[in-house]
This record gives C-alpha cells, sequence and structure tokens, in this order.
C-alpha cells in the first residue's frame, strides 16, 4: 500500500526584515513531510506511484541533474514502496551527497551526455523498450500527475492567506496550486518565483497543465545567476534566516523565494496586515551540494 499521510503544518514565523513590515508570515513545512521524499517530490510521485502499481509495474525509471532532488525522492520512494530505481544522470559520471544517497537507496544510475540527455523518450526506448515491468517517469516528475499531487497543499491548508509563493523548476508544483486557488475560487494572489534564468518560459510550459487561464504572478529576477548558481547576499541571506528561525532553507529553490518575499516587503508591496504563506518545498539536499559556499 503506497502511502505517506502527513499534512504538513502551517507555522508563523517571525523573522523582522519581513515581518517588520506589518504583515505576517508562514511557511508550510512541506520539507517535513519525509527527509529524502521531501517537499513537492513526494506530492509529485505519488500519483506516478498509483498509477505504476495499477499497471503491475516494478521499475522506476526517470531523469535529473547530478544534485535532482526528484532522482533523490524517486530512490528513496522506489525502496521504501518496493520499486526497483534506475535513473539517466545528465553529465558526466560524479560523486555528491545526493547520487551517494540515491546509490544507498539502490538506485542505479546510468550517466548520459547532455546530448543524448535531451533525448529522453529515446534513451528510454533504447534501454526498456523490451521491459515490461519499466516506468517512465519524466525529469522533475513534470506532468499531470504531478499537477494533480500538488492540488493538495492548497486542499490542506487550515486557514486562508492574501498571497502564497512557491518556487519554480519546471513550474508543475505551481500549476497543482494555481488550479486549486482557482477550483475553490480563493481571493489569494499566486505567486511563482523561478530559479532559473529567463524563467518567462515557465508561462508556456505550464499552460498545458492549467485547467484554464488563470492569473498568477511571475517574479523574474531572483534568480541569482541562473539554476544552482548562488551569490554572497543569497548565503548570507539564508545564514540570517535560518540562525533566527531555525527553519533551513536552500541556495538552489527556497532561499531564492524567501528573499523574493523579503525584497517585495521592503518595497511595501504588500497591504499592511497581509498574511503571506511560502511552500516550503524542501530540497535541503541542495545546501550539501553547496557547502564551500557557506
Ligand atoms: C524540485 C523542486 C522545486 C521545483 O518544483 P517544480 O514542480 O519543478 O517547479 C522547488 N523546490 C524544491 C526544493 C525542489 O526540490
Amino acid at each position: 500500500m503506497i502511502n505517506l499521510t502527513f499534512h504538513s503544518p502551517e507555522e508563523e514565523i517571525h523573522y523582522p526584515p519581513i515581518t517588520d513590515y506589518g504583515i505576517q508570515l508562514f511557511i508550510k513545512r512541506d520539507d517535513l513531510i519525509h527527509p529524502f521524499i521531501s517537499g513537492n517530490k513526494w506530492r509529485k510521485l505519488k500519483h506516478h506511484l498509483f498509477k505504476a502499481e495499477n499497471e503491475s509495474k516494478t521499475h522506476l525509471v526517470t531523469f535529473g541533474g547530478a544534485f535532482s532532488n526528484h532522482i533523490l525522492a524517486t530512490a528513496a520512494a522506489g525502496a521504501k514502496f518496493g520499486f526497483k530505481t534506475t535513473a539517466f544522470v545528465r553529465g558526466e559520471e560524479v560523486q555528491n551527497p545526493t547520487l551517494t544517497f540515491c546509490k544507498i537507496f539502490g538506485m542505479q544510475l546510468i550517466f548520459v551526455d547532455r546530448t543524448a540527455y535531451r533525448h529522453k523518450q529515446a534513451l528510454y526506448q533504447s534501454h526498456f523498450r523490451e521491459n515490461q515491468e519499466a516506468y517512465f517517469i519524466d525529469e522533475g516528475g513534470f506532468g499531470p500527475e504531478a499537477e494533480l499531487g500538488c492540488r493538495e497543499i492548497i486542499q490542506e491548508l487550515q486557514q486562508s492567506y492574501n498571497h502564497i509563493f512557491c518556487a519554480a523548476g519546471t513550474g508543475a508544483t505551481g500549476a497543482g496550486i494555481i488550479n486549486e486557488i482557482h477550483q475553490q475560487k480563493l481571493k489569494t494572489q499566486f505567486h511563482l518565483v523561478p530559479v532559473l534564468k529567463g524563467g518567462n518560459f515557465l508561462k508556456d510550459d505550464i499552460k498545458p497543465l492549467l485547467i484554464s487561464d488563470f492569473p498568477f504572478h511571475l517574479h523574474e529576477d531572483y534568480h541569482f545567476g541562473g539554476y544552482a548558481k548562488t551569490t554572497p547576499q543569497l548565503i548570507d541571506f539564508i545564514k540570517d534566516f535560518s540562525s533566527k528561525t531555525g527553519v533551513l532553507v536552500d541556495p538552489i529553490y527556497t532561499g531564492k523565494v524567501l528573499f523574493a518575499i523579503k525584497d517585495l516587503a521592503s518595497k511595501n508591496t504588500f497591504a499592511k496586515g497581509s498574511k503571506i504563506l511560502m511552500i516550503h518545498t524542501g530540497g535541503i539536499f541542495g545546501t550539501l551540494g553547496m557547502l564551500d559556499k557557506f
């Protein structure tokens, strides 16, 4: 039985550089769902796991970069729920904590060069065409299954918020949140913070996952140089925030979102008394890949 029932708590956070602007800050602690199947990754995998089980598939095959939180979550979920796991990893063979934990959870890693990596279906076919047990999960778990699982973030909320913020890689998590906010006719404004440079492409990417062309805010200026790039300013902010709140955020995703909230608050973007919720999508292993920056 595939289940990880956990309604992540919404915690109010007192952090003067944000809350001194007369707003209330809350964090939905999806990072507490599971140490490895963390944050949005459990929500994105859940319906894939149900489908794989229904189709009697026993082997999850997926794709990711060498620091992918998604492949680590797939490895841990596979081990927990009895699936074999394989990941195609972009680039030449390297060692890092994420990949080591993947191996401990029994995942097979196949390193492929960047050109081959672009053709995911072809890669899958070349290794698994004859394999009746294999189940394909796209990079980052992107797709309608992921979107559906992420609607539960909103379904679980215990109170209403004026603004909700979330990081975006592929945008599937954001799509689920947007759909559910509009299904429930909430007045909440939704803000997506792309962690990649030129995040405008997300608008087109997530369109197929949206029930309708619902409005949301896209903040493209908080990528800090691009995916997995960082600056001393961001690192200092993360240290200050974590040391004053006890909540860890990572330099790849959640640190950038919180920084965006702080920056927008300092520009008086939010009405006094606004309640702001940040979705903590997990990803603490991102910090392990960047220890030298701290
Ligand atoms: C994967 C990941 C995201 C991105 O989720 P998408 O659905 O791809 O936008 C955000 N935050 C963290 C911590 C992640 O690991």
